[in-house]
């Protein structure tokens, strides 16, 4: 959807442009809105423009500036502008299923955060992140398996934690190709080049889903052993 706007500068100047495009998604509540634009700026030596938009939503009603720069093309006199960036940018929290909160909520903290990083484009920490959520998931996960050897396991590197103390094969497999390119992230060289850091996503949600299906099943053996049938 295009807009025609008025923007002006620091001066009092102003000039007609038209937007290319307007955003369609809040990036706080992160609903489909047809946000208001409620103040429009040209930063004329630095060939940008900002519009203040406004969520219309009525749990959400935040303001927010989306960027654009000028596209090199003009329709009906005016020249058009395409969108850039919005900002500030709320990271989306992911849930994950109560076992692996009651296990593991430092896991869940550190994943949210890793987020949060990838959220606000600070790539370089998103892997580093991850890796550290990982670690504690396993240890904690281990740790609920095998309550006497808490103090080793913590005490375990992930690696040989994992091929000690984590017997689920799902688990297990997922869990050390997590931990590879999660070593990929914090080391100077990558040894997986062909694999980033949205498989590394990827493998610790796997691990997630595994865990969760372990603790489940446990729960329900557990519960009905003596069904008399
Ligand atoms: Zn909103």
């Amino acid at each position: 959807m295009k807009l025609d706007v008025q923007v002006k500068d620091l001066g009092g100047g102003h000039e007609d442009i038209r937007l290319a495009d307007i955003p369609d998604i809040c990036p706080r509540c992160h609903r489909s809105v047809h946000p208001k634009h409620v103040c429009m700026s040209l930063l004329r030596e630095r060939r940008l423009c900002q519009i203040a938009f406004r969520c219309i939503h009525q749990k959400c009603q935040e303001l927010f500036v989306a960027t654009y720069q000028p596209l090199n093309s003009s329709s009906a006199g005016r020249n058009e502008y395409g969108l850039t960036g919005l900002a500030p940018l709320s990271a989306r929290q992911t849930e994950f299923p109560e076992t692996i909160q009651d296990v593991s909520p430092t896991f869940v903290d550190i994943f949210n955060q890793a987020v949060v990083a990838e959220s606000q484009d600070l790539t370089q920490l998103v892997g580093i992140g991850l890796r550290k959520s990982l670690e504690f998931l396993i240890k904690d996960f281990a740790s609920s398996e095998h309550p006497d050897q808490e103090a080793q396991i913590r005490a375990t590197q992930l690696g040989s934690c994992i091929s000690q103390f984590v017997s689920d094969t799902n688990v297990k497999e997922c869990a050390k190709r997590a931990a590879w390119l999660g070593n990929d992230e914090t080391h100077y060289t990558r040894k997986w080049e062909s694999k980033d850091v949205s498989d590394l996503k990827l493998l610790v949600k796997l691990t997630v889903n595994w865990i969760d299906n372990v603790l489940l099943t446990k729960k329900y053996v557990a519960e009905m052993q003596a069904s008399g049938a």
